[in-house]
Parts: structure tokens; sequence; C-alpha cells
């Protein structure tokens, strides 16, 4: 027993060491990871041009916290916003962290150029939804477990099911000022909506005055093999929260991306934050959109991408899956529901044999490799859990 709160139950795997898509264990055991951090580490572990950024900043500078001004943050904000197609950046450190910051950044345009009275404004999220662990977001979660006894929760929100347009029309009113979803929900199983959903949503958002936020935490940067889930729908979203991969797996690095008008709204003294947008989280930001300007690792996603997933389709047509979801290089898998077999076994036995992931909800595995993983890896990979699934099936 040691002094650590258990809020976690971690596959007992102590990790000490990593580079690319494989990690070592202390007592120098190897495997690949296919986790990644769940998508903080699409660059692999201890990408060299990452490592080289911090390096060379943890030398120069390393906090300032916003009361000063360093050399680097507008370069990344105009670096990002250019990666991304959008005209403003407030940085922050955690993907809670944005997603409140979108959140307040919506409510005060609701008020001030919507006019819907102060303390009124509703925003419409998804069941299934995972935007973080504070306190307001924890309000609107659907996960018994994250909602479980953690009141008073903070009003306005009105939770709708998930790629079901209809139910988002019906629950806009005029007090309305936000649509926020994930585009691909990673939490709830890799859940990807019809095609039509998210330009409906758009659509929808317009034709009523509402924002779309879009929280691309997970599936942003270069996972669903676009730089966001959006441009898969060709959407554009006014407010898009960014973060795990934001900081190479090296560093917390989030933030929102978005309209200029309605981010502007956040003037000095309504919100901020001590690290948010900090030397060394600027220098690996900046990295980490260097590696994803060329749109190689975006492509890599694609092609890798539709390996894994003809990969996962012949265990599922060998029936040791139920169901393989996902887009690009993420997928989330359903251990058959007849088997009894907990996800969690499965991710033993597969670190048994050196390949690691890990459950979700009981009997769902969500895979996201780094996008620099090599293909024959990948093939291990699937190979390992094709077999780890072979040695549970009853
Ligand atoms: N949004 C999404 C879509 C996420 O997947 C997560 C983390 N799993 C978060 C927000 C929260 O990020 P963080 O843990 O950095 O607060």
């Amino acid at each position: 027993m040691s002094a650590l709160v258990h809020n976690y139950e971690p596959l007992h795997v102590v990790l000490s060491r990593g580079e690319g898509a494989w990690v070592h264990d202390t007592s120098g055991r190897r495997y690949l990871d296919l986790l990644a951090g769940y998508s903080a580490l699409n660059f692999g572990h201890r990408h060299p041009a990452l490592v080289a950024a911090v390096h060379t900043q943890l030398d120069r500078l390393t906090l300032t916290s916003r009361a000063f001004e360093h050399p680097l943050l507008e370069p990344f904000a105009d670096a990002l916003t250019r990666l991304t197609g959008t005209e403003r950046f407030l940085p922050m450190n955690t993907g809670a962290e944005a997603v409140e910051t979108a959140i307040k950044a919506a409510r005060r345009w609701g008020y001030l150029v919507r006019g819907v009275p102060d303390g009124e404004a509703t925003i419409v999220v998804a069941a299934g939804n995972f935007h973080g662990r504070t306190t307001t977001i924890t309000s609107f979660s659907t996960d018994p477990d994250a909602h479980d006894h953690f009141g008073p929760y903070t009003p306005g929100f009105r939770v709708v099911p998930y790629d079901d347009i209809e139910a988002v029309r019906a629950a806009i009113d005029a007090t309305t000022v936000a649509v926020l979803v994930e585009p691909v929900q990673g939490e709830a199983g890799v859940v990807v909506p019809t095609p039509g959903y998210l330009p409906a949503l758009r659509a929808l958002c317009d034709v009523t005055g509402t924002m779309l936020v879009l929280d691309e935490v997970q599936s942003g940067l270069g996972r669903t093999g676009t730089t966001l889930a959006a441009q898969l729908s060709d959407v554009r979203a006014d407010l898009t929260c960014l973060g795990k991969a934001l900081g190479g797996g090296i560093l917390p690095v989030s933030g929102v991306v978005g309209r200029a008008d309605v981010l502007d709204l956040l003037t000095p003294g309504t919100h901020g934050s001590t690290f948010g947008g900090n030397p060394l989280a600027c220098a690996v930001g900046l990295a980490v959109v260097g590696l994803l300007e060329p749109g190689d690792l975006q492509e890599r996603a694609r092609t890798l991408g539709a390996r894994l997933h003809d990969g996962l389709d012949e265990l599922r047509r060998a029936g040791l899956l139920d169901a393989v979801r996902g887009v690009g290089l993420w997928a989330g898998v359903d251990v058959p529901d007849a088997w009894g077999v907990t996800g969690r076994a499965v991710c033993e036995a597969m670190a048994g044999r050196g390949v690691l992931a890990k459950e979700t909800h009981g009997r769902t595995l969500r895979l996201a490799p780094p996008l620099t993983i090599r293909s024959e890896d990948l093939d291990h990979g699937i190979a390992i859990l094709g077999e780890s699934l072979e040695s549970l099936r009853p």
C-alpha cells in the first residue's frame, strides 16, 4: 500500500522507458503500445523532434505565467490556427480546461451577442459524452460512475441521444447558446456518427444562431486521417477543443481554437491559467504543428487505419469480436457478449504477450496506436489481439 489514491485501475505493468510505439517495463521487458495514451501519444513515445524542441526550451526559459510575454506564444497561436483553419487560439493545459473554456466562451457570447439573460444559457450535449472530470463537465456526464454523488451539479445542460439530429432540434430553444459534441465519441468506445450527422448539426446551428462546439481533444490532430475529425464531414466548428496530442505526449497542452468574434470576448481578467501557453508547452506545441503540417501523418493514419480495420474485421468474421467501430487509426472493439469475458482479461492476456491495450465499459477495448507505428508492428499487435482472444474463447 502506498499513499496514492486508488482512483484508477491500471494494468499491472510498470513502465520506465518508451521509444516510438514501444515501451519497456522496469524489468526491461518490451511491449508494443496500442493505446498511446488515449491519443496523447499520436507521434509515439519521445519523438525526436518533440524531445529536441523541449530540450532546447528547457535550457532557455520554462515559465513566465501570463503576466509577461515570451517569444513562442504568438507563433504557436499563429501556427495552430493556420493548421486548423481557425482564427484564434486560447491556450490551456488539460482537455477538461479546454472544454470549460469553450463553455464559458459560448455562454459569454450568448449573453453579450445573443442577449440570452445571464444564468439562463443552455448547451445541448450528447449522451455517452466524455469531456473531462471537472464539476461542471461532470454535471452533464451520463456515465453513472462519473456522476456518482458529486452534486450539486452545474445547471444549463440538456442531454440528448448521440447521433440524433431530431433530438438536438427539439432541445434547442431561445436560451440555447451551443451544441457541444465529440465528432467521434472516444471514451464511449469510439462511436462514429452517421455521415450526415455533423453537417446536419452545422446546418441546424446556422439556422438557429447556435454555436457548434466540437471536442476534438481525442479525435483531433491526425488520429482520424485528417487534422480534425470534423474535416471528414467537411464541417467547420465555431469552437474546437484540442488537447492530448497537442502536447506530443510530453506535456499537458490544450486550448480552444475558433472564431475571433467569440474568443475575443474573453477579455483580460475573465479567463486564464498560470501554465496555459507556457514556453515549454509552446515549444512542444509548435513542434507538434510542424509534424502535422506536411500531412504525411494524416495520410499514414488513413492507410494504416485501413490495415487496422481490415485486420479487426477479420477477427470479427472469425467470431473473436462482436463489433468493430472506428475511423482512421482508431478503433473500438467489443469482446463477444456471449463469452462472459471482460475486456480487462483480454488486456491482461495481451500484456502477457507483450502488447498493451486498455478496456473501457466492461468488454470494450480501444485501440489508438501511434500514427508513427511501423506497419509490421501494427500487424503484430493485431495478431496478438487475435491470439489473446482465441486463448479466452469459451
Ligand atoms: N475531451 C475528450 C473528448 C476526451 O477524450 C478527454 C480525455 N479522455 C477529455 C476531454 C479530457 O481531457 P483531460 O483528461 O486532459 O482533462
